[in-house]
């Protein structure tokens, strides 16, 4: 593969997995995982500027969704680079010297820098979600995810439900303060009991717990959740005379916010030895931190330093090393999931991995078992980063390995495997007989997010699979008061209890009967954001690939993966079929969503005063607009900012009507956001 095939590659791997982790909350990959592919990509680009982007991941931070009100960030917000080590470390500290350090007048040895020392402000780096929070007068008006750094999602409500976010501060000042929200360990273990017991999934580390839960619809949902807050950061009123960060923090945690303790270190030394510490004390906390962050203390050389495209030069994250233990590789197991995706798992002799048991590892897909060149018995190396489900990452060779044979044929089924293009999991492409599959698609279909019925457990599902009473959903519609009493265990209450519960689930919301379906890369938050585009399931089963592509979240491969679903009779027939079974769908979001401007297109050209084209072209969306780059005879209106380009010209020759910045503010009902 050459190096820009390479680039590409690693660029959509990166940004499929930035999509799971910041829109779905529900990642596939380790973080550390994540970070080498992220890095692999940054040093081939630094190598080969070339074929540098602005999409690129490198060039930018995080992700939004549409579920939420979207509002642009007063001030910008960035991520973080990151140091992985102690080399890494001085190496970033010599370039802050080079560029804002004060040259010594006398050199004491030759091993000394040729630069003063500058005062570095330490804390621990929190696990959790970025968000920025805005004050008027003392008061919290606005809280915002951090989005992509430019816009960002309104949560303010949620927000307001979490106890360690004064809603009044001690002094009547206008701020806005940035801060990490986060879900104690401990109640993300319990949290994780719940979600389990009913029947619904958990979530992979308090980080994605806490992002879930501020990222919820419902308040009621959030305020049940245990949140809490660690504000990192201030933006002041220029004349606040507040010159250092650590002032800063000082100066939050007097006006009422939770702030971390940090540590003043004079050099990059004490920095290492404080990152070394807290490698230790992390592990006392109740809270996830994955690593350290190093600030340059004083604002005025923070201004100096100045940003990247995603992150300030004027700091860096010491990322904590993943915790690892070996093991030994007794068995392997090869799981078949609803959408047909075989997974490995490695069967481990027990062992303890930073404080709990570890017998089962996941081994991510056959290629990277191949990569490892995995074999039976091995010493394999289990890694843990974070509090996320272990996995193996190396292996050794010991006197009894044995090869190990990946299965061709589906484990279930023996149905071929198959691969699909840009996709690195294995498939049985038996979807419509395959068991595993079946019952898998029943389980997913039953469960809380979905169809919600209960009392449909594991054996329910088996044997009802087993005795061919249900192929597919549909089928569950079409279970009798005895077909359920044939099943082991069930007697004449729980027989009834059954039918009932599948009666109840007829009266259904679209959000979750198109999760229901299964749509392969559809979950809940996709289908929450269709339920929001489409009125009902009809308008949904017969939306264009170009709509469904350009939602945000949705994105290219999921609108195709929906378009090939629809396009599957057999898959219409079953809905139909349950919709003439009495399957009655409701659209929570019917009037409730404004979507005044569904069906017209804007073009925008030139540049916009107040706001950023892409701001624009977000908020027209948000409203059900469509936002073409270029002119046509179909576009409705074209917008003309400062120094228009052609397409003013093309709009008068079409007779187009044009609209100036401030009549698109009239309709997009925001005056500036400034
Ligand atoms: P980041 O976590 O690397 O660092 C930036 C963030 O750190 C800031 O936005 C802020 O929210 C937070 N932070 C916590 N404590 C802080 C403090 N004291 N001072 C300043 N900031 C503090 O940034 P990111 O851009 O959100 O995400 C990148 C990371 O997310 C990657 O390193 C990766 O580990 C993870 N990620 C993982 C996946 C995956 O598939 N597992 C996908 C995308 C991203």
């Amino acid at each position: 593969m050459n190096v820009q095939d390479r680039i590409e590659k690693l660029r959509k791997i990166i940004d499929l997995n930035s999509y799971k982790y910041y829109v779905e909350d529900n990642p596939d990959l380790e973080d550390w995982e994540y970070d080498n592919l992220f890095k692999e990509l940054k040093t081939l680009e630094a190598e080969f500027p070339q074929y540098i982007i602005p999409e690129s991941p490198t060039q930018r931070v995080g992700g939004i969704s549409e579920k939420f009100n979207q509002v642009a960030h007063k001030n910008r917000l960035y991520s973080l680079d990151n140091s992985n080590n102690e080399e890494e470390l001085k190496l970033w500290y010599n370039r802050v010297l080079k560029d804002v350090g004060v040259q010594k007048t006398s050199q004491l040895s030759l091993l000394d820098s040729n630069f003063e020392d500058i005062e570095l402000a330490c804390e621990l780096k929190i696990d959790g979600l970025a968000v920025s929070l805005i004050y008027k007068n003392g008061k919290f008006v606005q809280g915002l995810t951090r989005g992509d750094g430019i816009i960002g999602e309104d949560i303010t409500n949620n927000l307001k439900t979490i106890k360690s976010i004064p809603l009044k501060l001690f002094e009547d000042i206008d701020i806005e303060v940035r801060g990490e929200i986060y879900m104690p360990i401990s109640s993300f273990n319990n949290l994780n009991k719940i979600q389990l017991n009913n029947n619904q999934k958990a979530f992979a580390n308090p980080r994605n717990a806490a992002s879930g839960s501020i990222r919820q619809l419902d308040p009621n949902i959030t305020a049940s959740r245990d949140l809490s807050i660690f504000v990192y950061a201030a933006i002041f009123k220029k004349d606040a005379k507040i010159l250092t960060h650590t002032d800063a923090m000082d100066m939050c945690k007097k006006l009422g916010f939770k702030v971390n303790n940090y540590k003043k270190c004079s050099n990059i030394s004490e920095a290492i030895d404080f990152c070394n510490e807290m490698q230790e004390y992390r592990k006392t906390l109740d809270y996830a931190t994955d690593g350290v962050v190093i600030k340059v203390n004083s604002f005025a050389m923070q201004n100096e330093l100045g940003y990247t495209a995603r992150a300030p030069k004027w700091a860096t994250a010491f990322k904590f090393p993943p915790q690892e233990v070996w093991s030994k590789l007794i068995n392997v197991e090869f799981s078949v999931g609803r959408t047909g995706v075989v997974t490995p798992v490695a069967i481990i002799r027990p062992v303890n991995l930073s404080g709990s048991v570890v017998s089962r590892a996941s081994m991510y897909n056959f290629d990277e078992i191949q990569r490892l060149g995995i074999c039976l018995n091995d010493e394999v190396l289990i890694k843990k980063a974070a509090e996320i489900i272990p996995k193996v990452v190396r292996s050794r060779k010991s006197s009894d390995s044995l090869p190990l044979d990946l299965p061709q044929n589906c484990p279930c089924c023996n149905t071929p495997l198959i691969e699909i293009e840009g996709e690195v999991a294995r498939y049985c492409p038996n979807t419509k007989g395959c068991k595993a599959q079946i019952k898998g698609r029943i389980e997913y279909f039953v469960s809380k997010a979905a169809m919600d019925i209960d009392g449909f457990g594991e054996s329910i599902i088996e044997q009802l699979v087993e005795k061919k009473y249900v192929y597919k959903p549909s089928d569950i519609y079409k279970l009798t008061y005895e077909d359920f009493l044939s099943l082991d265990l069930v007697k004449d209450k729980s027989a009834n209890n059954l039918l009932e519960a599948v009666e109840k689930s007829k009266n259904v919301l679209l959000s979750k009967f198109i999760n229901a379906l299964g749509i392969r890369l559809v979950g809940k938050e996709s289908s929450d954001i269709l339920a929001q585009n489409y009125e009902n399931i009809n308008q949904l089963k017969t939306a264009k690939y170009e709509d469904l592509a350009e939602i945000m979240g949705i994105g290219e491969k999921m609108a195709k993966s929906i378009i090939d679903y629809f396009n599957d009779a057999e898959n219409v027939a079953m809905i139909d079929e349950m919709i003439a079974m009495g399957v009655k769908i409701s659209n929570k979001y019917n009037g409730v969503i404004d979507l005044k401007l569904k069906g017209l297109s804007f073009v925008i050209t030139g540049t916009l005063e107040s706001m950023s084209r892409e701001h624009a072209q977000e908020k027209l969306k948000e409203l059900g607009a469509k936002t073409p780059s270029s002119v046509s005879k179909n576009t409705s209106y074209v917008v003309v900012g400062a120094n228009p380009g052609s397409k003013a010209v093309k709009a008068g020759e079409l007779g187009i009507k044009i609209l100036s910045e401030k009549e698109l503010l009239d309709i997009i009902g925001e005056n500036s956001y400034e």
